[in-house]
């Protein structure tokens, strides 16, 4: 905490100034870009290694990065993930969704031993939030990712992507670059795709193509990030010999 106190004290001399000059322009004319969802590890700071600013992006954080499905909730039982959803597509009008994963992700670490089921067991997920958690939004994830698994590795998944008809094929690491775990993370990632699609209030939106969705992968032990390509079927390293390509498909697929 004095380490916090601290930073504050340094912000007050520094950012604060400039910060509060941001707000006033945002306040008066608000543009954000998009909806970032990513995981709440501390090694992610999303608005520096986009190189963001104030008024840019809505970030909604949690352990591995859910976005819980719409069929675990009834009537007015839900989460925060949707309601941001809903505050940042809805009531603010933002046109693009980022899903962004990471390497070495402790939720998807844990997701994996979850496979055991004596560790994911009624008694176990009781004492645990987090055990239950994984165990209750991202079972998709898991499944998905014994298929490929089962598979060897090799074979493509397949993932439903904005609307039932538009379905995405994705190749999972395949250089075999990445650890397990990792791998698991990737198409974690590519799962809430799907997961926020589900939603109803959505659903016009994303069908007319006024919103879109997106996935990065952030590779902790290196910093290179990735960009899901559809065209490429397989996350891209975005660096200076992809980025122009990258931005092409963007602007053909998204805009
Ligand atoms: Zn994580």
């Amino acid at each position: 905490m004095d380490r916090i106190l601290r930073g504050v004290m340094r912000y007050r001399h520094t950012d604060r100034k400039t910060m509060v000059e941001q707000f006033i322009q945002v306040k008066n004319n608000p543009v954000p870009k998009a909806v970032f969802f990513t995981c709440m590890d501390s090694r992610m700071i999303p608005t520096r290694f986009t190189e963001t600013n104030v008024g840019d992006m809505f970030v909604v954080r949690n352990a591995g990065n859910l976005i819980p499905h719409s069929q675990h909730f009834l009537d007015e039982y839900t989460t925060n993930e949707p309601a941001a959803l809903e505050l940042g597509c809805v009531v603010n009008d933002i046109r693009h969704i980022i899903v962004c994963g990471h390497s070495d992700c402790k939720a998807m670490n844990l997701l994996h031993k979850l496979r055991d089921e004596k560790f994911a067991s009624k008694d176990n997920r009781r004492i645990s939030p987090l055990r239950a958690w994984l165990c209750t939004h991202a079972q998709s994830s898991l499944d998905k990712f014994q298929q490929l698994e089962l598979a060897g590795y090799h074979t493509p998944l397949i993932f439903q992507s904005e609307t039932p008809m538009r379905k995405f094929i994705a190749y999972i690491d395949p250089d075999d670059r990445f650890s397990i775990e990792d791998k698991l993370s990737q198409v974690n990632c590519l799962q809430q795709v799907q997961n926020i699609a589900s939603y109803g209030f959505l659903k016009k939106r994303l069908e007319t193509h006024q919103l879109h969705i997106h996935a990065l992968w952030f590779d902790i032990y290196s910093g290179d990030i990735f960009f899901f390509s559809r065209q490429n079927k397989r996350f891209i390293e975005i660096n200076e010999n992809t980025v122009e390509k990258l931005t092409d498909e963007v602007n053909r697929y998204y805009s």
